[in-house]
């Protein structure tokens, strides 16, 4: 499940990470954390350009850089597309991509059981999962 903030909590969060919490950078925190699903950088810059009219590609950026830093949203790539996305859902969880739209779907580890078993030298961190197909209907 996807964690809501307020807007109070965004902007102490921008505050704690060490940045001044400006009303743009809070609105683009809303977006990414609350509203988007799995946008790219250019995702946000184009919402931000047209719901905040000026604003700088660079703002846009140094706050996605910003959410991340302060553990709010985890940056990932999908092997279909070389461009990163930004996912506020920070519990673990897989991916399923529906290939006909391209709409990325999360899907929660302890609904899918996947086995991975390792030769002992190999440490495991993390393991991305994309499972592709599509949504039956
Ligand atoms: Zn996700």
């Amino acid at each position: 499940m996807k964690k809501t903030y307020s807007t109070q909590e965004i902007e102490k969060r921008l505050s704690e990470a060490g940045v001044q919490p400006t009303l743009q950078r809070i609105a683009i925190g809303q977006y990414v954390l609350c509203d988007a699903d799995h946008p790219t950088a250019e995702d946000v810059l184009a919402w931000a350009e047209k719901k905040l009219m000026k604003i700088s590609q660079a703002t846009v950026y140094n706050t996605l850089n910003t959410l991340v830093e302060a553990g709010l949203a985890r940056p990932f790539r999908f092997p279909h597309s070389d461009k990163v996305v930004y996912d506020s859902n920070l519990m673990d969880h897989f991916h399923f991509l529906d290939e006909k739209s391209g709409q990325v779907y999360d899907i929660a580890m302890e609904d899918i059981e996947i086995k991975v078993e390792m030769p002992k030298k190999y440490k495991i961190k993390s393991l991305d999962v994309v499972i592709k197909g599509e949504i039956k209907n």
